[in-house]
């Protein structure tokens, strides 16, 4: 069956680090003989360059129609001063809420042949695998109301609304727990249930969606321990699952276990598992253009895909240990480069991972 894979490479070191990404991808396409069409389309400043805007409607309908997405970053400079409204964010913000990538997956991975790079001990860190799984479109980031209001004794006041439906819950549960069955079976809830009714409701939905996946095993975790064991204790943790708000800041700290932002993929995925598969950094315009920066945060990324939107886990599975293999070699892009470790530009860490598969 023929599946479309839309690449969006934005800006900064967006293309340079797509282009090693595309190019693990045709390999596997070969190779799996998974039959996937590449198309490609612009987002962010090269989309506002172009076209005036940061989402123009040719690359949202190529999004709406592509079976998964793989983005490199937008923003930079350039386009800094233009309003909010017109930013190059606002292209990824809009395919976010389009197509209504509600699941965000962050995996913080330290490869052993990295664990210096950590600011933790190596034997606190080393062989860590958590799974960060965060609600995306829903909770305090976008509940009604919200704004600053004068009151009536003259003073303003700030607020915001912390709402989440049932359904909302669920949907996101329900990932959790069947990215939970696909790994180590234990998952971790994370809320404010001592403080906040919205997170009480949330666990009850937790406990109850419980009972459908009898093979995993839950527990439930106050954000403000979550936060302390993830640097105490960090492998206690398989998968963990939270809202918007908790889960922005806990997968920034756990991606921070692994010490370099250059090797960290993520998943966004909305109910038909259509998703969008980005490094976790951001564009990079101090680099932009030096051919220097690490493309394996996007060739993970593309792992990602494969994983959860193609089913293609033997595919994910063999760019995954092509990776590790040339970390084992000792390539190291400038990034996480070491004492007695090869330097490796962009083009370079791409083919060895080419060659290792
Ligand atoms: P950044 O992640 O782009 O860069 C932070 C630091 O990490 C820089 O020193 C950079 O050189 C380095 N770095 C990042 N990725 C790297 C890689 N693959 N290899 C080697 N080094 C790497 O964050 P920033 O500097 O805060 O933001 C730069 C621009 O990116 C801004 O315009 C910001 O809005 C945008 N941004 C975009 C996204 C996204 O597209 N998802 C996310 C974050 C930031």
């Amino acid at each position: 069956m023929s599946r479309t894979v839309l690449m969006l490479p934005g800006d900064g070191i967006g293309p340079e680090i797509v282009a090693e990404a595309e190019k693990v991808l045709n390999r596997v396409n070969e190779k799996f003989s998974l039959d996937l069409h590449f198309e490609s389309a612009l987002v962010g400043g090269a989309a506002i360059d172009e076209t005036d805007s940061p989402l123009p409607d040719e690359t949202l309908s190529k999004a709406e129609k592509a079976d998964a997405i793989v983005l490199g970053a937008v923003g930079g400079p350039k386009w800094d001063s233009l309003p909010m409204a017109k930013r190059p964010e606002k292209g990824l913000l809009g395919l976010r809420s389009n197509l209504e990538l509600f699941a965000n997956l962050r995996p913080a991975i330290l490869y052993p042949q990295l664990a210096s790079a950590s600011s933790l001990k190596p034997e606190v860190v080393s062989g860590l695998d958590i799974m960060i799984v965060r609600e995306l479109t829903g909770g305090i980031y976008f509940g009604q109301p919200r704004g600053v209001r004068n009151l009536e004794h003259g003073e303003r006041q700030g607020y915001n609304t912390y709402a989440y439906t049932e359904s909302e819950i669920r949907r996101i549960g329900r990932v959790a727990f069947e990215t939970a069955q696909q790994r180590g079976k234990k998952l971790c809830s994370v809320d404010k249930a001592n403080v906040l009714e919205v997170t009480v409701m949330w666990r009850e939905i937790m406990e109850d969606l419980k009972r459908e996946y009898p093979d995993v095993e839950l527990s439930h975790m106050y954000v403000d321990n979550a936060a302390m064991q993830l640097v105490r204790a960090p492998k206690q943790f398989d998968v963990i699952v939270t809202g918007n708000m908790f889960g922005d800041i806990l997968s920034d700290e756990a991606a921070m276990l692994t010490g370099s932002i250059g090797m960290l993929p993520s998943a966004s995925l909305n109910s038909q598992k259509q998703g969008m598969y980005e490094p976790c950094h951001g564009s990079a315009p101090d680099i932009a253009g030096k051919g220097i920066a690490n493309p394996l945060a996007t060739i993970l990324s593309a792992a990602m895909m494969l994983r959860y939107s193609l089913e293609e886990e033997e595919a994910a599975l063999a760019i995954e240990a092509a990776v590790s293999e040339v970390l084992d070699q000792g390539l190291r892009t400038a990034d996480i480069m070491s004492e007695g470790a090869t330097r490796v530009s962009t083009r370079e860490m791409g083919d060895a991972v080419l060659n290792a598969l």
